[in-house]
């Protein structure tokens, strides 16, 4: 017997539309997307951490991330291109051909997005959030290192510092030092990964998060080479706080 298609259902098209505009934020259904073959490697998959400052879809605005998400990067080929400028098209997204190179295994976040109705996927959006330590073992080093790399490089700090360098005075300088330091620790935690876990720096983005320069970026701030302290970080004048990245493809 032949089952007519449903006309009341929203039907996926496969236009690519909500790929170019970024990858999906990961949930615990999609931990088999890590095993078999074709499994997703960690180097796919960049963590936005707590505190964060990124544009809620469904609330419509900025806020700081309550909890970390972990996204499939951007890139592949013509990333820059077919995303607008942002670089974050999400990685399996073919060109040329404009199709899911995991279509059928896609994760939960396409499988419910419908650019039609967009209900479902508002009401799964903060639910069940896939985090680092549900893809390393119980108990892995690296878990301790992450946690340490948190609390010495809090992306929450980031914007109160930003404000305080803008405005000026003792504050700003005090930011000056906090930023500077933030920037050191995160560079040193990753040479720390390369060097002593043998750890690739494309994996870097998994384990640690987007780096202190792409966060500083984000809050209008830019990290330039200072000769005495290594790093200094200064308000960019030409550079206001920007809404990137989105933490999933949920924008129409
Ligand atoms: S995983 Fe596939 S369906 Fe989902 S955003 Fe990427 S290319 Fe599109």
């Amino acid at each position: 017997m032949k089952i007519a298609p449903d006309s009341t259902k929203p039907v996926c098209r496969r236009c690519g539309t909500c790929c170019r505009k970024s990858g999906p934020a990961l949930h615990t259904q999609d931990l088999a997307l890590f095993e078999g073959p074709g499994a997703l490697a960690l180097s796919m998959i960049v963590t936005l951490r707590a505190g964060e400052l990124c544009f809620d879809q469904p609330k419509g605005r900025l806020l700081p991330l309550q909890t970390e998400v972990l996204k499939l990067r951007g890139g592949g080929a013509n990333a820059d291109r077919v995303s607008g400028g942002t670089g974050w098209a999400c990685a399996l997204l073919t060109q040329p051909g404009n199709e899911c190179a995991l279509y059928d295994r896609r994760p939960v976040e396409c499988r419910v997005l419908s650019c039609q109705d967009t209900e479902a996927i508002a009401a799964m959006y903060e639910v069940d959030r896939l985090t680092r330590a549900d893809l390393l073992p119980k108990g892995h080093g690296l878990l301790a290192v992450m946690a340490e790399h948190d609390a010495l490089v809090p992306p929450a700090r980031i914007a109160p510092l930003a404000a305080a360098l803008r405005a000026g005075g003792q504050d700003a300088l005090d930011a000056q030092d906090e930023l500077t330091r933030m920037a050191l620790t995160d560079r040193a935690f990753r040479a720390g990964l390369t060097e002593r876990a043998n750890i690739e720096p494309e994996y870097h983005e998994f384990f640690l998060g987007r780096d202190a320069g792409a966060l500083f970026a984000a809050a209008g701030l830019s990290l330039r080479p200072d000769a005495r302290t290594g790093l200094r970080v200064q308000a960019d004048p030409l550079s206001a706080p920007v809404a990137t990245p989105l933490p999933t493809n949920l924008e129409f």
